[in-house]
């Protein structure tokens, strides 16, 4: 008798479960409401009438429910922090390549760029206007993906992402410094520095001293309540590099952080990028300034969307103390 009564309840939860996947098969919106309308109970609990009462039948519905979303969270949401093992690249580009659709023509940004960065590196992208900077710093910042090729962050492959697990993997991994800023004009600085938190669920009071923390390595802890407005542009890029910095990413990527400003004011921020540095961040930074290159330690440059040359500088060689290996990839 019990196990006539088990067998009848796997039925009742096979019979559920079947149904909600036919309809999800269907492209059906599903509804658990829908599940525990009386005519769909009926139906499932068809010649087994009194196995469930009906408040039984609806907490099994429920819990089908949620047991179905948790499985469906785990298929299409990647794991996350994938083992790194004890590999130090950060960054391994595969054969990139970007191309823009417009209406009259294609746009062939990149044309097969390989390369890879260890944790650490402090890494400079030169070229002439047009040659591709941008679009590959906007890849290697999940901000667009690429046309094809492969692109590893922290071992993780991420080309093949959606613009949703994208944004996850960059609000969780990268840093993102603009020449133009990017700050909200309306709100201070404490709350543009936040405002990555506030997108991955901080609580509001761990945001608060987090942001002041960043602002305070900055140099701008007096400045928390000001508006981009009421700051000098070298102050605005501080606010930008603190937000960068705020959620403690791997990597810190800057798309010519200092072309905006005076050259007093630009090398303060440069100073600021290598103190990251020195504290252990990767960066890669994209520029047309030799002397900001030659602060760094390694130059990729590029050419019509590829790779013309790929060297260590001469801070690059001291650090390292190899001799200037041409790291160009054909
Ligand atoms: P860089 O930063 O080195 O000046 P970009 O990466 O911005 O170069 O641009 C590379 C090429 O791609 C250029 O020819 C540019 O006109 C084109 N391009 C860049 N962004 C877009 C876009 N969103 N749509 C179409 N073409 C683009
Ligand atoms: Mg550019």
């Amino acid at each position: 008798m019990k196990e006539q009564q088990q067998n009848a309840q796997t039925e009742i939860r096979r019979r559920i479960i079947t149904r909600i996947k036919e309809l999800a098969a269907q492209k059906k919106l599903l509804k658990q409401s829908d599940f525990l309308s009386e005519q769909l109970a009926g139906e499932m609990m068809y010649g087994f009438e009194g196995v469930y009462t009906r408040s039984e039948y609806d907490d099994l519905v429920t819990g089908i429910f949620s047991e179905l979303l948790q499985k469906k969270r785990e298929r299409t949401e990647k794991p996350i922090e994938q083992p790194q093992g004890d590999s130090n690249i950060v960054i391994e580009v595969k054969n990139l390549e970007k191309v823009y659709e417009m209406q009259a023509e294609s746009v062939h940004a990149l044309r097969g760029i390989s390369f890879s960065i260890e944790r650490n590196e402090y890494v400079s992208v030169m070229g002439a206007s047009g040659s591709g900077k941008s679009t590959l710093l906007n890849i290697l910042g999940c901000l667009d993906s690429p046309s094809s090729g492969d692109y590893y962050l922290g071992g993780e492959n991420v080309s093949g992402m959606n613009d949703r697990q994208l944004a996850e993997v960059r609000n969780r991994k990268i840093g993102f410094v603009f020449q133009t800023f990017n700050l909200l004009s309306r709100a201070s600085s404490l709350h543009n520095v936040e405002l990555p938190l506030i997108y991955n669920g901080t609580p509001s009071s761990m945001r608060r001293e987090m942001a002041y923390d960043a602002l305070n390595k900055v140099g701008l802890g007096e400045r928390v309540q000001h508006k981009p407005n009421e700051l000098s542009g070298g102050q605005r890029q501080r606010v930008a590099i603190a937000r960068a910095l705020v959620n403690n990413p791997q990597i810190i990527l800057a798309d010519e952080p200092t072309g905006n400003l005076d050259s007093k004011t630009g090398d303060e921020i440069l100073d600021l990028l290598d103190e990251v540095h020195r504290n252990g961040n990767t960066i890669v930074m994209v520029t047309h300034e030799a002397y900001v290159a030659d602060k760094t330690h390694r130059v990729i440059y590029l050419k019509d969307g590829i790779i013309d040359t790929d060297r260590l500088t001469y801070n690059g060689e001291k650090k390292n103390n190899k001799t200037n290996v041409d790291r160009k990839y054909r």
